[in-house]
């Protein structure tokens, strides 16, 4: 099983890939916020400036009209077409005042748009404009108010007009254009600003709160995108780069943990499972020399009993009992090599193939004696492998032991096991074949199994070792479901190259 957390090498790059993606859409993000932020704050100061601006020069412009109506108001009785001395002494208080002019009632004006701008005034009886002059850098005007005995104009300067000491901006410097429109196309420049090409463009028009003087004031201010906030959005950027790099070094770190502590638990498994399976083994590979040293030494108390005693026959029994020990001592002896250093090579040497068949049949021969079963190793040419000797004794040992398990299904005459020595195809090849009942379509897919077994009691390990004992000396053991009667084994493994 893998753990959920050890993960490939394209999984990986996949969630760092998703990293870069987040942290590129969070930083592009708060960036947009950051100057979204700065150009809400940047519009709502322009406009408070134009506010203030507007409202300025319409005090101005009322002020205008509230001179006119005091000297109107206020007029003394003076030499026709002279301007009394007060009104003279105007534009000391008043610097965008140029001139007073004064009309007697018997005196023309100097110029007929003078005289139209008067009968307007007569009619409306409020301030009428008269000759603007909005040219270039100039900005002049008149304010003509028809009055009893004498009418008055005076001419205005724009310039001198705008309160530079309560103005909001510094004049200047600052980015905002601000221009008086007298009409389109004819405007009066107050403040020159910086108006760039791209970016942001705000605007601001309002009339003049002033019925004689409906100039329009028009401010503008473009935003660059060098004014954007950049240096606080890279910090942000920068900020949230290493937020992220802290947040993915935490899980890495997290990760590394949970993977340690996972190999830990995962190696305590493997561990039992190693534990499990080798008692297991020891259990299957002991329980057969066991039986027979106590079957052997059980005959010999007998024989010995016997009055004549049966001395040979005692003897054969005890050389049983003694082989069976060696074999059972040497599966011990190989097991506890495996488990000590279970990355060494297996001892393999130059074996004898007849030779191992041949021990392992003597070792059983009593139990062939005992089922009825009739033996027979044919040797069609002699061939030495390469081997691990223990091992390949283990395995034909195994392999007959089963034969004689499944002969005891058949009846007496019947039992036949033949064993058969052959060259393949630089293999050394040997054949168990019984004339049991055989391996059903069935179960022949699951004979190398671990724990399977149709047998009662039987533990289902014996092929399963056999063939991690033949695979691990670089040979094969296969089943063969034979097409009349009984069971076939094949064990082949790498011929040696001299006996
Ligand atoms: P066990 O002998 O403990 O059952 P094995 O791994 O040695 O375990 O054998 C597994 C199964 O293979 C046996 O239960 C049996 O069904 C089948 N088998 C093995 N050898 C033979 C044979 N010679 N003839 C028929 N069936 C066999």
């Amino acid at each position: 099983m893998r753990p959920f957390f050890l993960l490939s090498c394209p999984v990986r790059s996949k969630i760092n890939g998703l990293r870069g993606f987040a942290w590129l859409a969070l930083s592009a993000l708060v960036c947009v916020l950051l100057a979204r932020a700065e150009l809400v704050q940047l519009q709502a100061a322009f406009e408070t400036d134009a506010r203030i601006s507007h409202r300025l020069l319409s005090q101005r412009a009322v002020q205008h009209e509230a001179v006119l109506a005091t000297l109107a108001l206020l007029q003394p009785a003076a030499l026709p077409g002279e301007p009394e001395p007060a009104a003279q002494r105007l534009s000391s208080v008043y610097p965008q005042i140029l001139s007073v002019q004064r009309r007697a009632p018997t005196n023309p004006w100097p110029s007929a748009s003078l005289q139209v701008a008067e009968q307007a005034s007569g009619q409306t009886r409020a301030a009428v404009l008269a000759n603007p002059d909005f040219t270039l850098d100039r900005g002049r005007y008149q304010l003509v108010l028809a009055a009893q005995p004498a009418s008055y104009a005076l001419l205005i300067d724009v310039h001198h007009t705008v309160p530079w000491s309560e103005w909001p901006m510094p004049v200047q410097t600052s980015p905002v254009r601000v221009t008086l429109e007298i009409a389109k196309g004819a405007a009066f420049v107050v403040q020159p600003g910086r108006l760039g090409d791209t970016g942001w463009r705000y605007e601001f028009r309002k009339h003049l709160a002033s019925v004689s003087q409906p100039f329009e004031l028009v401010a503008v201010r473009q935003v660059g995108w060098g004014e954007l906030p950049w240096s606080v959005m890279a910090l942000w950027t920068l900020g949230v780069a290493g937020m992220m790099a802290a947040w993915s070094a935490w899980q890495n770190q997290r990760n590394a943990r949970r993977r340690a502590e996972e190999l830990l638990r995962v190696g305590q498994v493997a561990r039992l499972n190693t534990l499990g399976e080798l008692a297991a083994g020891m259990a299957h590979e002991l329980n057969q020399p066991l039986t027979a040293i106590l079957a052997n030494t059980h005959a010999a108390k007998r024989l010995l009993a016997d009055d004549p005693m049966d001395l040979p026959t005692v003897q054969q029994a005890m050389a049983q009992a003694v082989a069976q020990a060696r074999r059972a001592a040497d599966v011990l002896g190989r097991l506890r090599r495996t488990v000590e250093r279970p990355q060494a090579a297996p001892i393999s040497e130059t074996v004898d193939l007849e030779q191992a068949v041949s021990n392992a049949l003597d070792l059983l021969q009593p139990e062939c004696k005992r089922l009825a079963v009739t033996t027979a190793l044919l040797v069609a040419r002699p061939a030495w492998v390469i081997a691990e000797r223990v091992a390949l004794e283990q395995i034909v040992h195994n392999l007959i032991t089963n034969a004689l398990q499944a002969l005891q299904q058949v009846p007496e005459g019947a039992r036949q096991l033949t064993l058969h020595i052959e060259h393949g195809d630089g293999v050394g090849v040997l054949r168990v074949v019984d004339t049991g009942p055989g391996i059903t379509p069935d179960t022949l897919p699951h004979l190398f199994e671990p724990f399977f077994s149709t047998r009662d009691g039987g533990l289902g390990l014996g092929l399963s070792l056999c063939e991690t004992l033949a695979t691990g000396m670089g040979g094969q053991l296969r089943a063969n479901a034979q097409t009349e009667r009984g069971a076939e084994f094949v064990l082949t493994l790498p011929l040696a190259s001299h006996p």
